[in-house]
């Protein structure tokens, strides 16, 4: 039997033990000694969220098709292991082989959440490698950082090595063949860097420097260091789905995951164009995987598995073009054997109601419908493209088909709301309430409808139109949400009505590394230092010990978060290339502040600048 990296004394003390052991189901298995690259592949959060994750498990198996390499998967310690490798100075290790990852070549981080970055620090910390890269020696492993917040990776500039921005499957065999040129001549980690550098997609950040304004502290220039190294790192994208990696096995966990369920990826990107939406925007184009290669993904990952429901995955699901066909397919040849098909991401719309009654399941939970904001003026605003005859139509749908419960998503605080953009709220809420009664007859009624309303409050992202927005104090986001609760009482149909809304410290703190640069570093720095990590958690954040870091670091808030941005400042991420532009971004706000909504991409091409991409719904027939 294999050795595990930790003793049964204390596999007996911790929560769920399972999350450590590896050897799940579908794992890859080599011998370390066959292979030049050794790459561990962290989720900077507990296993249960990181083993849902689609990202990781791409990477995961394309890595390992490659005979020169050995990727395995590390996750966030639990708090309650963390304390007991620190004590007893156990080194972080790697499931599959159980070996320190300290001593591979590369350690991988996806980044989903801002609220992950002192998790970063968690695992550098637990594998013994040096928290900055200036410290790192040759025989340190390359850091490297990839996913949604490495279009900003500049809060963690002093951490990491290498940022890969933009879709994993596209630089990686570069950089990996790279990296075996280097270690085969002797590796030196400084010219291994520079070289890195020059690959499309990959950012240095120890190679540019910045220097910043003294009028008003914000950045006068930022420029790479060498002349070799790009002024500007432009965004890898995937430009064919169907040719692209993709596992068609994936990992069954010991404990129960996130997502106990196969997922499909069915396209990736989104044609909508919501202006509050990152991954809307940096996901551009809109590309499309062929209907008849995600039939025999979707054979093969439920053999492969025997997983009971099969979930597909993307943006805006009911926009996939032949979603019909996809489903008829599933139903006859899956749902027969047991399989059900689950649908997150789906507009108000007859069609999309349609395909959902095709699953049986489903009317057995509530459905959930994201219309984000209330008023219609704010609807058009945010670009959801949604009117208030699609919201009440489509939940009049829903009911007729035997729904009673439906779940409303909402922001606060986005940008030039008022109070009756608020109020609007629970009157929707209220109407939508109105249009059960009006529907659904006395006698099939069983009991009332139920309406919970759930409210987050907005953040400004890089790359989007609002980027330039400033954030509400946390206090005020609570005023807000108390508006959204007064106005609940007010409405006819309230006993149906419930509200839940999220508290706003996590959200400030958000609001200052999604827009932060690299003064941030020494202030995660010393909040991980006095115990912050596993800041997503509830249970473990600590605005207190966040507040004592920014202010010994000379941190504003009010400078990162409250600000409004000038339309010309230069911003920490103009030096990534995310290919829509600038001018289109301007172009996006001025038409949110006239609430001026703009045609997706399927009606009507806008010009963001990704149609230069040369693939998917731009250089489709519309
Ligand atoms: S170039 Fe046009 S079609 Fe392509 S993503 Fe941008 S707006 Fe949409």
């Amino acid at each position: 039997m294999k050795k595990l990296a930790l003793s049964d004394d204390i596999l007996m003390q911790i929560d769920k033990p399972a999350r450590y052991i590896g050897n799940e189901f579908n794992s890859v298995k080599k011998n370390p000694a066959d292979v030049d690259i050794r790459f561990a592949m962290c989720f900077p959060d507990v296993y249960e969220v990181g083993m849902s994750h689609l990202g990781i498990a791409i990477l995961y198996d394309m890595l390992n098709k490659r005979e020169d390499t050995y990727c395995e998967r590390v996750y966030s310690p639990w708090p309650d292991l963390h304390n007991l490798m620190k004590e007893r100075n156990i080194p972080l290790f790697a499931l599959e082989s159980q070996d320190a990852i300290r001593d591979f070549d590369f350690i991988g981080m996806t980044l989903q959440y801002e609220m992950c970055y002192t998790n970063i620090l968690q695992i550098l910390d637990l594998a013994q490698v040096s928290l900055l890269t200036a410290e790192r020696k040759n025989d340190d492993p390359i850091v490297i950082v990839g996913g949604p917040c490495a279009t900003n990776p500049e809060p963690i500039a002093d951490f990491v090595d290498l940022v890969y921005v933009g879709e994993g499957e596209t630089s990686y065999p570069k950089l990996l063949e790279l990296y075996k040129e280097h270690k085969k001549a002797g590796f030196d980690r400084a010219a291994f860097l520079r070289a890195a550098s020059k690959i499309p997609g990959i950012y240095v950040p120890s190679l540019y420097e910045v220097t910043y304004k003294e009028s008003d502290s914000t950045i006068e220039s930022f420029k790479p260091i060498y002349d070799d190294v790009p002024a500007v790192i432009e965004r890898q994208v995937v430009k064919d789905m169907d040719s692209s990696s993709y596992p068609t096995k994936m990992l069954i966990p010991f404990v129960r995951a996130i997502q106990d369920r196969v997922v499909l990826e069915i396209q990736r990107g989104c044609i909508r164009g919501c202006r509050f939406c990152q991954a809307g925007m940096i996901y551009r184009p809109n590309r499309e995987k062929s209907v008849d290669i995600l039939k025999e993904q979707a054979k093969e990952l439920l053999a492969s598995t025997g997983h009971e429901e099969i979930s597909l995955s993307s943006l805006s699901s009911s926009d996939y073009h032949a979603l019909g066909e996809l489903m008829d397919f599933l139903i006859d040849d899956c749902l027969s054997e047991g399989v059900n098909v689950s649908l997150p991401s789906l507009r108000i719309d007859a069609f999309s109601l349609d395909v959902m009654s095709k699953v049986q399941d489903v009317r057995k939970s509530s459905i959930t419908f994201a219309p984000e904001a209330g008023s219609q003026r704010m609807r058009n605003v945010i670009n959801k493209g949604l009117t208030v005859e699609d919201i009440i139509g489509g939940a009049t749908l829903a009911f007729k088909g035997g729904w009673n419960k439906v779940k409303l998503y909402f922001m606060l605080g986005l940008p030039s709301e008022t109070d009756e953009d608020m109020q609007a709220i629970p009157r929707l809420a209220n109407d939508i309430a109105a249009a059960y009664y009006d529907t659904v007859p006395k006698e099939q009624r069983q009991g009332r409808c139920q309406i919970t309303i759930s409210t987050s409050f907005f953040v400004p992202k890089p790359f989007t139109p609002f980027q330039w927005a400033p954030m509400y104090e946390a206090g005020e986001y609570l005023r807000r949400a108390k508006v959204v609760n007064d106005e609940m009482k007010a409405q006819l149909n309230q006993k149906s009505l419930k509200y839940n809304w999220h508290h706003s410290d996590v959200t400030v703190l958000e609001g200052v590394f999604a827009r932060g640069d690299r003064r941030l570093c020494p202030a995660i720095l010393d909040a991980y230092k006095n115990g912050c990590f596993f800041d997503a958690w509830g249970d473990f954040f600590d605005f207190d010990k966040w507040l004592a870091a920014f202010e010994k670091n000379n941190i504003s808030i009010d400078f990162y978060a409250y600000r409004q941005r000038d339309l010309d400042e230069i911003l920490p991420w103009d030096f990534i290339n995310c290919h829509v532009t600038k001018d289109f971004l301007k172009r996006e706000w001025n038409n949110a502040m006239n609430a001026k909504v703009t045609p997706n991409c399927k009606m009507n091409c806008n010009g963001c600048g990704a149609g230069i991409i040369g693939s998917g719904v731009c250089h489709n027939a519309r």
